[in-house]
This record gives structure tokens, C-alpha cells and sequence, in this order.
């Protein structure tokens, strides 16, 4: 079982197609479910969860015998604990100039720094929002992602919502973003993860909105 504890939207980006607008967990709540979760995967994310508390909740999950996996944009890498984390999921959005276009200028950089930090450390999955600005770079994102080393690659479809309510011209069509996948499945050697509604995860999301 996945469980994905979404902390907040406190972040230290503003990138254009940011579809986050939860709450902030309480502290208790999150250490509470914790404590019952048995085993599984749990997946610490936000906005970016390197702005909370994510190395005490990574220390319970792991005395819990949970693998953990922490999705940060990368800016704050140093701050994790690497030793109570089994995977990193960073994000390429793009070629450099089109993900830094989305996320911000010099983002594409301190992604790269940042899997070469976590490098034969933990495992690396890397997440891209698929958007009308990138749907066409699928080869060329592929060739980042083998870069990185990555062990997986998820594609979401994009949603305005949150921030991404002001770019609706982002979006992409149902029958784009299943080619898109299909093409990433023909070309990667690693396995290809597709979220077609990001509200619609399979997974148990503890998630405050
Ligand atoms: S997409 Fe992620 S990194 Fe970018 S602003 Fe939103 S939460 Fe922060």
C-alpha cells in the first residue's frame, strides 16, 4: 500500500503549473497515522517537505519498518536525511530552458546538483507535469531522466488548479497526454508511471484542502 501524506503548500517556488492548495497537516495528525501504518510505501510531499518537519516523520515511518520516499523540488536537498530515506523524487519539466521557463530560472541546475548528491545514496524517481510547453520534449526529457540515473519516471497530466488555474493555456487534451505516455513507454528502459488525474492517486492520500 502507498500512503501519501501531502504536508501543506508552504513552498519555496512559485513555478507556473503549481496544482497545490492543501492545508497544512497538523503535526499530531501526521505522527498519529504514522504510528498505525503496518507497512507499505509512505510518501512525504506539499508543497515542498523539506519546509516541514520530514526528517522526524521519515525517523517514526522508518522505525516503522515503512519505506520512504520524499518528492522535494531539490532547493533544500542538503536537509534531508539520507539515511531514513529509500527514494528522492526530483522534477524535470522540460529541456533547461523550457522546465526553467516553468519552474524557475536556475531550477533545471540545482536538479541536477541535487541527484548528484543523493547518487549511489538512495534511489532517485523523477516526476514530470506534462503541459502544452513540454509534451513535445518527451526524447529530450528522457535523455535528462537517463542522465540523472533515475529508477523511474511518473508523468502526470496537468490540471489548472491552484496556481495552474491562471495557466489554462497549459493544458493538453486526454488523447496528447496518452501519446505522450506511450511514446515514453517505447523509449525508457526504466518504468513509466502515469497520472492522468493527480486527485485521483492509487494510494491513501492524507491530504487537507
Ligand atoms: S510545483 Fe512543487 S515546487 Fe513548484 S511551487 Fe508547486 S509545490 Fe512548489
Amino acid at each position: 500500500m502507498i500512503y501519501v501524506f501531502i504536508l501543506g503548500n508552504k513552498c519555496n517556488m512559485k513555478c507556473k503549473f503549481c496544482m497545490s492548495v492543501e492545508k497544512e497537516l497538523e503535526r499530531e495528525f501526521i505522527i498519529k497515522k504514522l504510528k498505525e501504518l503496518k507497512e507499505g510505501l509512505v510518501v512525504f510531499t506539499g508543497g515542498e517537505p523539506l519546509l516541514y518537519n520530514v526528517n522526524e516523520y521519515l525517523k517514526i515511518a522508518k522505525m516503522r519498518g515503512l519505506k520512504t520516499k520524499v518528492q522535494t523540488n531539490g532547493k533544500l536537498i542538503e536537509l534531508l536525511d539520507l539515511d531514513l530515506t529509500d527514494v528522492v523524487n526530483l522534477p524535470v519539466d522540460g529541456c533547461r530552458k523550457t522546465h526553467d521557463w516553468l519552474r524557475e530560472k536556475g531550477h533545471f541546475d540545482i536538479v541536477l546538483k541535487a541527484a548528484e548528491i543523493i547518487r549511489g545514496k538512495v534511489d532517485l524517481s523523477i516526476t514530470t507535469v506534462l503541459t502544452s510547453k513540454n509534451i513535445n520534449e518527451i526524447e529530450e526529457i528522457y535523455e535528462i531522466v537517463k542522465y540523472t540515473n533515475a529508477k523511474s519516471w511518473k508523468l502526470f497530466k496537468f490540471k489548472p488548479k491552484g496556481r495552474g488555474k491562471f495557466w489554462k493555456k497549459l493544458s493538453i487534451s486526454e488523447n496528447e497526454f496518452l501519446k505522450a505516455v506511450k511514446l515514453a513507454k517505447e523509449i525508457a528502459d526504466i518504468k513509466v508511471y502515469a497520472v492522468r488525474d493527480p486527485d485521483k492517486m492509487n494510494a491513501k492520500v492524507f491530504r487537507l484542502i
